[in-house]
């Protein structure tokens, strides 16, 4: 029998006082009253021109319709370890939501002890000093750039970013109306940022640098002579730096260095991590952001914005993920290190192919330049043709093209099979002769 609901009096308190407006930012225009009878075109705001994609989606949609026909397909598109997530932090989660009442809205920015375990986790791997009142939980780390361009960039204001890169950023900038001005990777510098190129780019209108180390789609790496180079201008310029992070757990080489440990940095610098990647919890959405104080309110309030909090029994989980075992975690890294190997040999020996070893992530990104057609072309082939479905560079901004991006996290016995269907299928392609510009 359904229950009565009793809510308190307050929950809908239609007849209140107006609310005062906030003290400390400025109302825009009063709402305005219009009648349904007034003739009004139905059309997108045009802000939605600006806005980009991340096109791993589509091309995974793409895929499922391939597979629907009867194909065969290996999916190398995604971003995502195609492993469980731990038992113990889904058994966390499950008890959160069945024995503990976590249905609830929890605070805007996290539960406590989330964020404590937060700030003990990015002491242990990053050596950040912070507190949980810096820290917010967001419903993945996509949020946090979000957030992060919302929060700062003005009409106008320009913000560097990698390009190739993660293609939130770009899209995001232009979407809050800044520019943004691309930092070329080029693989003749093992896809890092070229400082000097770099310093050139900062003008009087720069407002934030986006750094990603390690870095999709190309798994290089900052060194920690790049990253104190970078905090040196960030101070000197007085840029807000977002450090994506995401991949941290996954560095395979070099000594890994969080910017926001530099001096100066940490009233200058929002570090974005997660979930995600390090315990395949792609799905569970969560991620976090370690910021500067005064950006705290900020973001707490664009939390409030746009989605209240996020899941109270997937943050039981993420406790768990933070404070037990690591042991899965880290034999998610053992694998990923035998797969790239495995990965990045078997496309060189393919003729015409030619592929850096990654220092971290788990994305190979090959130069086909030598095949003479575009990224897009070549990932199209290979998916219709060989059942392999890839990005074309592309996907990660206009200088990824003459590259493709596979992510090796699937099981060895699926990237042997999908080397070899390349392999047959890259064989059978007929070059045009006109050799691809690669931004190298
Ligand atoms: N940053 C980078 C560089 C990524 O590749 C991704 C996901 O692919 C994210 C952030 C977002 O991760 P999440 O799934 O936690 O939103």
């Amino acid at each position: 029998m359904a229950r009565e609901v009793q809510f308190a009096r307050s929950t809908f308190n239609r007849g209140a006082r107006r609310a005062r407006p906030l003290p400390q930012y400025t109302r825009g225009p009063e709402p305005v009253e219009r009648h349904p009878h007034e003739d009004r075109p139905l059309k997108l705001a045009s802000r939605m021109d600006r806005i980009g994609t991340e096109t791993a989606f589509e091309a995974a949609a793409r895929a499922r319709a391939l597979e629907s026909t009867g194909r065969d397909v290996i999916h190398l598109e995604i971003g995502e370890p195609d492993f469980d997530t731990p038992r113990h932090v889904s058994e966390a989660a499950a008890r959160a939501l069945l024995d503990d009442a976590a249905t609830h809205y929890t605070a805007a920015t996290g539960i406590q002890p989330l964020r404590e375990a937060i700030v003990a986790d990015v002491k242990r791997w990053k050596g950040i000093d912070t507190t949980p009142e810096q820290v917010v939980v967001t419903p993945g780390a996509k949020p946090i750039m979000f957030y992060a361009m919302l929060a700062l960039v003005d009409d106008g204001d320009e913000v560097i970013y990698p390009n190739p890169g993660f293609p939130i950023y770009e899209s995001m900038a232009r979407y809050v109306g800044g520019t943004p001005v691309a930092a070329l990777l080029r693989e003749a510098n093992d896809f890092r940022i070229d400082l000097d190129e770099l310093t050139g780019l900062v003008t009087d209108r720069t407002k934030l640098l986006v750094i990603n180390t390690p870095h999709n789609p190309t798994g290089s790496i900052l060194t920690v002579e790049d990253i104190r180079h970078l905090a040196e201008l960030a101070v000197e310029r007085d840029l807000v730096v977002l450090a994506d992070e995401i991949y941290g757990r996954l560095q395979y080489e070099g000594e890994p260095l969080s910017i926001a440990t530099l001096p100066g940095m940490a009233e200058r610098t929002i570090t974005l991590d997660g979930f995600s990647k390090t315990f395949a919890m792609t799905g569970w959405r969560l991620g976090y952001g370690v910021l500067p104080e005064w950006l705290v309110p900020a973001f707490s309030r664009l939390v409030i914005n746009s989605v209240s909090c996020t899941n109270a029994f997937a943050q039981a989980g993420a406790m768990e993920a933070l404070t037990g075992s690591q042991d899965e975690a880290d034999a998610y890294r053992a694998e990923f290190i035998a797969r790239r190997t495995l990965m990045i040999d078997g496309l060189n020996a393919i003729p015409g192919v030619t592929c850096r070893m990654p220092h971290g992530a788990f994305y190979a990104f090959p130069n086909v330049t030598s095949f003479g057609r575009s990224s897009a072309e070549i990932a199209d082939h290979l998916l219709y043709d060989a059942g392999v479905c890839g990005l074309a560079g592309t996907a990660f901004g206009a200088h990824g093209e003459g590259y493709l991006r596979f992510s090796y996290a699937n099981s060895r016995e699926n990237l042997a099979l999908a080397l070899e269907r390349i392999g047959d299928s890259l064989a059978s392609l007929e070059r045009t002769g006109t050799l691809v510009e690669a931004h190298s």
